[in-house]
């Protein structure tokens, strides 16, 4: 079983790194945090908070915006300029509609959606209809892109 879930992982990161054109350095499990994953900038690593199982969606979508946030970092850091963190941001909602919060939760979509093979649509449930709006948006860009 072990053996199936390290597999399960190897292919859903080298699966983000070719669509990405960009990996981290390290990707490292930390147990004790609250979020699913968290991409650190400084030590170009992204903490997963469990690395024995097989990723949810939930999970891999999360995994999926935190390896955007590798390639804002990487290719794109303007992105980045103005970025606030949780704790500086007036509450979810503010944080969320930041613009690299915005193209990680496209491409995060776009990707799950293809590694899935269908069409899949994230539900949001703690965002407002006028930030997936954005997203969505954001998304319609990153597809005319390819
Ligand atoms: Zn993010």
């Amino acid at each position: 079983m072990e053996q199936m879930e390290q597999k399960t992982r190897d292919y859903v990161y080298s699966f983000l790194a070719k669509e990405s054109g960009v990996s981290p350095k390290a990707i490292k499990e930390h147990k004790d945090m609250g979020l699913v994953a968290v991409y650190d900038q400084d030590t170009d690593t992204i903490f997963i908070k469990d690395l024995k199982k097989i990723p949810t969606i939930d999970e891999l979508f999360a995994i999926a915006h935190e390896w955007r946030h590798v390639w804002q970092s990487k290719i794109h850091p303007e992105d980045l300029n103005d970025y606030r963190e949780r704790a500086e941001c007036q509450d979810l909602e503010d944080y969320n509609n930041q613009p690299a919060e915005i193209d990680a939760n496209a491409w995060a979509w776009i990707v799950v959606s293809k590694m899935l093979g269908g069409k899949g649509r994230p539900t949001f449930p703690s965002l407002s209809r006028e930030t997936v709006a954005k997203i969505e948006e954001r998304k319609k860009e990153l597809e005319t892109e390819e």
